[in-house]
């Protein structure tokens, strides 16, 4: 007899009663969710339910992928194009037949941007998160996390070999204690961060973060998904602002937010983008992205290099909306174009949005689990295709709403 069977308490509700049980708890505390049906967008407007609203909830910050004029001058490529160049199905993983001409591409333009020696595309910042923890690290390293890293990176910590403890979010004087009580107990010890955290809206401190890597001996992991495209001049992200490039040992960012297309990019040393090939799960078992969609990145990324103005307007209009909405006793924290607003009760959060609906706004409540219990939130994603006009406005429907 196998230890499982010895051990095991078998349980006796049959897994659909079960399943169904789950929901009805769900349902009771409000959190039971369904795919809401996207329409039509246009500009920064989207259609839900049949309504036209303002979009605040969507992750296009440079307002790319509503933008008309770039994708039809690309589409106009797409009608002259070459098959391997606009094949909607690599129809095969990199390693056997789908690794196309176009890739090599968008990987030299990426790496050629941050001046790095290798960039590495994934079919999704997912994939990259749950990928590269697990395939660079051993048993014998450790993984310091923040706390409110994304789920996917919190996914790449559960499959590692490595020990991982999570540091308490932006807390690098916690993060400080567990770097000196892990030295000379491992290997390797990696610290993994966003730049721009997705539910606060906060930035990490990334200058101290290269500090304590550097005096620790760590290496330094940065998710830029949010930052990317908002922040440097070139919309390399935030490090990229703060002139830390250089020190990040694997930089993360993602298509399918700012750079609105899909997939993902890891910037890094050469020889840790051979041992990714050789050895990253998410990059060797699964079917590369179509050549259509790296070759709709490669337009964007190219074309966003340059949209310093629209960066600069969005980041204003961001401060422009935090302090309306604090003056008017809010709380919004965090600094970046990621603007929540804290509520308290999942039902508050929910009434507001639905308010907001009412008043022409899309902007959706985020609940526990995603955030801790008793900060339900709004979450305003600002895009660079508002107007200060459009941002007032919303600031003084929130307002009234309260009152
Ligand atoms: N990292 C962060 C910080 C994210 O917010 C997200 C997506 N919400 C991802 C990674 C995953 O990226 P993708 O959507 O490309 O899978």
């Amino acid at each position: 007899m196998s230890g499982m069977e010895l051990q095991r308490p078998r349980p006796t509700m049959p897994v659909e009663e079960h399943i169904a049980r789950e929901l009805e708890k769900l349902r009771a505390k409000q959190r039971y969710r369904t795919l809401p049906e996207t329409g039509a967008r246009r500009g920064p407007y989207i259609t839900v339910g049949g309504l036209e609203l303002l979009n605040l909830s969507s992750n296009d910050y440079l307002g790319l992928g509503s933008d008309p004029e770039l994708l039809t001058s690309w589409m106009a490529q797409v009608d002259r194009g070459a098959d391997g160049r606009f094949a909607m199905t690599s129809s095969s993983s990199r390693l056997l037949t789908g690794n196309f001409p176009v890739g090599a591409e968008l990987e030299s333009a990426i790496a050629d941007a941050y001046g790095s020696e290798a960039a590495l595309v994934f079919n999704s910042g997912y994939h990259a998160n749950t990928g590269i923890l697990p395939a660079l690290s051993t048993r014998h390293d450790l993984i310091l996390s923040d706390r409110l890293n994304h789920a996917s990176i919190i996914d790449g910590l559960r499959i590692a070999e490595a020990e991982y403890l999570r540091y308490r979010h932006a807390d690098y004087d916690h993060l400080e204690e567990l770097l000196a009580s892990a030295a000379g107990k491992y290997r390797q010890v990696f610290i993994v961060t966003e730049s721009v955290f997705s539910m606060d809206g906060d930035l990490a401190d990334l200058r101290r973060l290269v500090e304590l890597k550097r005096r620790h001996g760590a290496m330094l992991i940065v998710d830029e998904a949010h930052g990317v495209g908002v922040y440097g001049q070139r919309g390399l992200g935030l490090c990229e602002a703060l002139g830390v490039l250089e020190e990040i040992d694997i930089l993360i960012g993602t298509f399918g937010k700012a750079f609105a297309s899909t997939g993902a990019y890891a910037v890094m040393r050469r020889l840790f983008r051979e041992y990714l090939v050789n050895t990253m799960r998410t990059l060797i078992f699964t079917t590369a992205l179509p050549p259509m969609m790296l070759s709709w990145s490669l337009a964007t990324f190219t074309r966003q290099l340059e949209m310093r103005r629209e960066r600069e307007h969005l980041l204003g209009l961001a401060a422009r909306l935090r302090e309306t909405l604090g003056d008017a006793g809010f709380e919004t924290p965090g600094e970046s174009h990621i603007v929540p607003v804290v509520l308290g009760e999942d039902r508050a959060a929910v009434a507001m949005a639905a308010a907001l609906r009412e008043a022409g706004y899309h902007a959706l409540p985020v609940r526990p689990p995603t955030v801790p219990e008793n900060s339900a939130r709004l979450r305003f994603s600002l895009r660079a295709d508002l107007v200060v006009e459009q941002i007032d406005a919303l600031a003084s429907t929130m307002q009234s709403l309260r009152s």
